[in-house]
């Protein structure tokens, strides 16, 4: 069943107006694993903040179908509260709220829009000790505050933490391995898979191949200048670690 379509997409910088995504081309179905690589500046985070609305970007053409629904028409909010989870390259710092009480409203948020049971602190505190093993954290880090301080492996785990307790039908992760020693890229790989479900799709992305190592994607997606330019299996992973994109994108 056909999660994500997207078909022709088309973007510009909303001050400057300028073109980056020139007509992406993308079917994902429950259950997959995809990820898209390509060249520094190629358009892979922007497709990734495009897909989620951020408001750096205009979308000019073309269609983003979600469960059946115009992603486009949705602001981000509703887009998560949807169930397509992102997370960033570069995450945010929210200063003066703890990681709970974040993880607490965002829980709700989500419970609220499936209809189901919101949680008071207490009973969360509950549900969420149980998934800081999946990260590989300690219950000391949910008083600290969103990403203040941390350091770039704990910035990851803890998004994994984040899309661990709110679920999501389809996740984005944009680079969760840049950064990343090998223990924390196992960590954080060994946490995206256990949170795989026949249903559940994943989109990530990444420039280097060593990801894919921990993570095995159904699809590889080349990205070039604004389209991608090429679909194919984990073998394409092979000629890039081998021959670099120059390969892929002239063959
Ligand atoms: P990638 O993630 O593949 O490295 P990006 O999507 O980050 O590439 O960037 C694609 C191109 O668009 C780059 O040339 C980048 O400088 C430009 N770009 C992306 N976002 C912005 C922005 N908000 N303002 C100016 N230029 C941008
Ligand atoms: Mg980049
Ligand atoms: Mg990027």
């Amino acid at each position: 069943k056909v999660l994500l379509e997207v078909r022709d997409l088309t973007a510009v910088i909303a001050e400057s107006k300028a073109q980056i995504l020139k007509g992406v081309n993308l079917v994902i179905r429950e259950g997959e694993i995809h990820a898209i690589m390509g060249k520094n500046g190629s358009g892979k985070s922007t497709f990734s903040k495009v897909l989620v609305g951020h408001p750096d970007y205009e979308v000019t053409g073309g269609s983003a179908i979600f469960k059946g629904e115009n992603l486009l028409d949705m602001d981000p909010e509703e887009r998560s509260l949807f169930g397509l989870f992102m997370s960033f390259q570069s995450p945010i710092e929210i200063p003066g709220v703890s990681n709970m009480d974040f993880l607490n409203m965002a829980y709700n948020a989500r419970m609220r829009k499936l209809g189901r049971k919101e949680l008071g602190p207490i009973e969360f505190y509950e549900v969420i000790s149980r998934k800081l093993d999946v990260v590989n954290m300690k219950i000391d880090f949910l008083n600290r505050n969103v990403n203040e301080g941390f350091s770039g492996g704990e910035r990851k785990r803890n998004e994994i933490l984040q899309l661990a307790v709110l679920g999501a039908d389809l996740s984005v992760l944009d680079e969760i391995d840049s950064g990343l020693d090998v223990d924390a890229l196992q960590d954080v790989a060994k946490a995206v898979n256990g949170l795989l479900t026949p249903k559940n799709s994943v989109l990530m992305i990444t420039h280097y191949q060593r990801l894919l190592d921990y993570i095995r994607p159904n699809y590889i997606h080349i990205m070039d200048d604004g389209r991608i330019v090429k679909t194919g299996d984990i073998s394409i992973a092979k000629v890039l670690e081998k021959e670099g994109y120059k390969a892929i994108s002239s063959a």
